[in-house]
């Protein structure tokens, strides 16, 4: 008897927590993000962190749910950006940065800029390249320390010597020391495997390299190509083996063709592309993260004298500006295109930018979103649990006040955001 008490008693403890929290969300405009249909007047039922059911028309919330009122926006899920630096953001000190600032004051300048992701409707980045600090980002963020994105991080990207991504480029001698493949620096087959173990064990999602010279960088070419057939290739296999992709920096055409031909699944930026290079991506199914808001911000400030160093200006002025023409290009050829914008190299928070640049290129908006959601989820293989707003997948839901089908820089007003069924933003 006293036995049985005992295990109602722990039933009632326990009961509340079975019942899951419940939100009804009233959209008055919902795109869904699986076709290209807006519906009126829906109600989203969410339970914890799930997308439950959508139900047509208003439902009347019982005592126990929360309601929503969306009734005059329109409702889409959450957006996903394919490339994003949280460590970082372009200012003028920028080369400074490398020697002055300690690990943990960019680790918490970090916090800041995944908030203003994720305000801005950026439920999900990919980060493509830091310290180590985006990795920690991402495990503080999903165990609740602090609000943020969900990230796919590569953590510390791989270059070769001199390369784009070789942390002491641009440092006087004694500074530069050798890294080597714990630093991301390889040269060679064997340096190849190592780096990307050690990403692994780092607890990296996926591998980043720099296929080519970049603008950033303190070094000259901006195009040149940077790794040898058999490292491309020693670095793909070995990152399939632990079931992570390649993303590849490229803007030269050379380094950018070895890259597809080794089997990588993006480019990004792709600034010299040519059919040549669009149809190896074609017929591999690589995707094209385009990335013209960084062109675009980089081209502007290297007006500004002093603001970059006498060897990234020019490389500013050349290659920046031709990203939206190639988009172009790319797109209408057929390319996959997938949303990524470099937010890191221009400002946090202005990812949406993107989807007008896009447009003004020649995309449609229903494509334009669809690269972001759609693609953006496919590319991460998360189309099961994010990218749309269906029953069974996360929660992350934003809304805007007009119908970014008629008008993208709708996106770049974001009013409400959800993250796993819990509100961040309204
Ligand atoms: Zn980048």
């Amino acid at each position: 008897m006293c036995h049985k008490f005992f295990l109602f008693f722990l039933f009632l403890m326990s009961a509340p927590s079975l019942l899951a929290q419940q939100t009804y969300i009233h959209a008055g405009q919902l795109f869904d993000g699986t076709g290209d249909d807006i519906r009126e007047n829906v109600t989203i039922i969410i339970s914890d962190q799930t997308i439950n059911a959508i139900e047509d028309g208003f439902l009347e919330p019982g005592s126990d749910t929360n309601l929503i009122d969306l009734s005059n926006q329109t409702v889409l899920p959450g957006l996903i950006d394919l490339h994003v630096h949280l460590e970082g953001e372009t200012n003028p000190n920028r080369y400074i940065e490398t020697f002055t600032m300690n690990a943990e004051e960019r680790a918490l300048r970090s916090v800041m800029f995944a908030k203003r992701t994720l305000d801005a409707g950026f439920t999900t980045v990919r980060d493509l390249g830091g310290t180590g600090a985006n990795t920690a980002l991402r495990d503080a963020i999903m165990k609740g320390y602090v609000s943020g994105p969900r990230i796919i991080s590569v953590g510390k990207s791989l270059a070769t010597t001199g390369g784009h991504a070789d942390p002491t480029n641009g440092s006087k001698r004694e500074l530069m020391g050798q890294p080597g493949p714990t630093e991301g620096v390889v040269n060679g087959v064997a340096d190849a495997r190592e780096a990307v173990r050690q990403r692994y064990k780092n607890g990296a999602d996926h591998i980043k390299i720099t296929a080519t010279g970049g603008v950033l960088s303190v070094a000259k070419s901006g195009q040149n190509p940077q790794f040898m057939d058999d490292e491309l290739r020693a670095i793909v296999e070995t990152a399939n083996d632990y079931d992570m992709h390649v993303a590849a920096h490229a803007h030269g055409k050379e380094g950018m063709m070895r890259a597809v031909l080794a089997g990588v699944k993006t480019i990004e930026h792709g600034t010299y592309m040519d059919e040549e290079v669009m149809q190896a991506m074609v017929d591999r199914n690589t995707y094209y993260v385009p990335t013209i808001l960084a062109g675009d911000f980089v081209a502007e400030k290297a007006e500004i004298d002093g603001y970059f160093p006498d060897l990234v200006r020019p490389k500013a002025r050349e290659i920046g500006p031709l990203i939206q023409e190639t988009f172009g290009k790319a797109y209408r050829y057929g390319v996959p295109i997938a949303f990524g914008t470099d937010s890191g190299v221009s400002p946090h928070g202005n990812n949406a930018k993107e989807f007008e640049l896009m447009v003004e290129a020649g995309m449609t908006e229903l494509e334009a979103i669809l690269s972001s959601v759609k693609t953006g989820a496919e590319v991460l293989g998360l189309q099961d649990q994010i990218g749309s707003i269906e029953p069974g997948k996360h929660a992350d839901i934003i809304a805007v006040g007009q119908n970014p089908l008629e008008d993208i820089t709708a996106l770049q007003n974001v009013v409400f955001v959800m993250k796993g069924g819990e509100v961040v933003r309204l």
